[in-house]
């Protein structure tokens, strides 16, 4: 076949695609009538498809990742000469963008000491897990070992980071699942269910946890995993005081807190790490997709020093961490993710985020005035959440193929929105804002008017 000829068919690549490419999170059957849509090309904030349509991209590649905006020659230039020099070194050999960048990351995230390297979110929250349960072997013979984690959130796709999800329609059929995940409840304010608002919530919601840890018996307990800010799970953001009260259970009872910051992570909310919204002190961290903003694969776990000591004992040949990611040793990754961090910085993308995430709250509690179906609106830095709901009173959510016609109709005009999980009652109905950090006042209108006209041709 004339590869040329090829790329250059676009009815080619649909069929190609249409025939042989099995969708992320897709159900296939509406592509027997329609045609799988194929981006081709980026700049800033905007893609632009295989038929030649021009999108505004509030959710940062579909799933928040472009931090920085597409089409960073920089980026690209800084990982091509990399691979030319050394593309691959994997095991127990280091590599110097490996180095150089666990430097960068360590001086954003006082107290943390230790930057492991993985691919993706799901591995990175894997190797947490791995080295919770290793340090209950080593430390605690073998009892400390359960993982509690929010309804709500996520932390992943295989089997293990399922069994750490929070989310049911992720989990269902997927089962049986990792034994030693033990869920603790959601602290969504806008769903309290005795009323109690603010802080009282706050602290209702950080009690439910020690409430489990009693339950289970704190020296089973290893390590409590959560987002900083639930995203998937509907775009939560904890009232003021939950962090503190979570930090303290976790001190009390000798517990790690393993903080998933594969989405709130690089500048997301305004900060470098959306736990430093909180001034909480964690002690693992993982990231993944602005890590490098989609330019390579990366994804870290980080830790403290006091846990990478826990396994720097040549005593025993069991003691160290005894783990390894292939592609973790890719040198792509941290040479994109070198250059990405410092576009955030020279740009200013952290401020660009808060100053910019105040005008998206502002655009969305506008509209909130005027479509009684928006219940609430929430976020942080370029990261919001607008949840619709059939009524303000009783909160029920609008059903799912309405948020999918109003995602579709934004679609239709250009602007790519997201949404929530789909098929899961309750957790369906939250319109999702995660635009690159590089948005201005009038890219976010334009999201927020397509928005506007979108809720009013779907729900009137
Ligand atoms: N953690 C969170 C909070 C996520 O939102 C995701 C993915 O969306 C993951 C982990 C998993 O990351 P990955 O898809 O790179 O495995």
């Amino acid at each position: 076949m004339d590869t040329h000829a090829f790329a250059n068919d676009p009815d080619q690549i649909v069929e190609a695609d249409r025939a042989h490419v099995w969708h992320h999170l897709s159900q296939h059957k509406p592509y027997e009538t329609i045609d799988p849509r194929i981006i081709v090309e980026g700049k800033g904030m905007r893609v632009w498809d295989i038929k030649g349509k021009e999108h505004l991209d509030a959710v940062s590649g579909g799933v928040w990742t472009v931090n920085v905006g597409y089409g960073r020659e920089r980026i690209a230039n800084a990982v091509g000469a990399q691979l030319t020099k050394m593309c691959f070194f994997g095991g127990t050999l280091g590599t110097i963008p490996g180095a150089q960048f666990s430097e960068m990351l360590i001086d954003k995230m006082p107290g943390l000491d230790r930057v492991y390297y993985a691919n993706s979110g799901s591995e990175a929250n894997e190797k947490a897990f791995k080295m919770v349960r290793q340090i209950s072997h080593k430390h605690y013979g073998g009892k400390k070992n359960k993982i509690l984690y929010r309804e709500r959130d996520y932390h992943g796709t295989t089997i293990s980071a399922l069994s750490a999800g929070g989310q049911d329609e992720r989990n269902a059929q997927y089962g049986p699942f990792t034994p030693g995940f033990v869920r603790v409840p959601h602290c969504l304010e806008y769903r309290s269910q005795d009323g109690s608002v603010g802080e009282e919530y706050g602290a209702k919601a950080a009690q439910a946890i020690e409430d489990v840890i009693l339950a289970e018996g704190p020296d089973t307990i290893g390590a409590l995993c959560l987002e900083p800010i639930t995203a998937g799970g509907g775009i939560i953001v904890p009232p003021k005081g939950y962090w503190d009260r979570v930090q303290e259970i976790c001190k009390k009872y000798d517990i790690l807190l393993h903080i998933d910051e594969v989405v709130c992570g690089l500048g997301r909310t305004g900060t470098w790490f959306g736990y430093q919204q909180f001034g909480v002190q964690p002690d693992i961290v993982t990231m993944a997709k602005g890590v490098a903003s989609g330019y390579a694969a990366i994804s870290c776990c980080v830790t403290t020093n006091a846990v990478f000591e826990m396994f720097k004992d040549d005593t025993d040949h069991l003691s160290y961490f005894r783990d390894i990611s292939t592609f973790g040793g890719c040198t792509a990754g941290p040479a994109a993710a070198i250059e990405n961090m410092k576009i955030i910085e020279e740009e200013d993308l952290r401020g660009n985020s808060t100053r910019m995430g105040e005008h998206l709250q502002n655009n969305l509690l506008g509209l909130m005035e005027k479509h009684r179906w928006i219940g609430d609106v929430r976020g942080m830095g370029l990261f919001a959440g607008a949840e619709l709901v059939t009524d303000r009173d009783s909160k029920d959510p609008v059903n799912e193929k309405q948020v999918a016609a109003i995602v579709a109709d934004c679609m239709q005009q250009g602007i790519i929105i997201g949404a929530t999980n789909r098929s899961l009652p309750g957790y369906n109905n939250t319109l999702l804002f995660a635009p690159p950090l590089i948005a201005t006042k009038d890219d976010l209108d334009q999201i927020t008017d397509a928005v506007d006209q979108a809720i009013t041709r779907v729900l009137g």
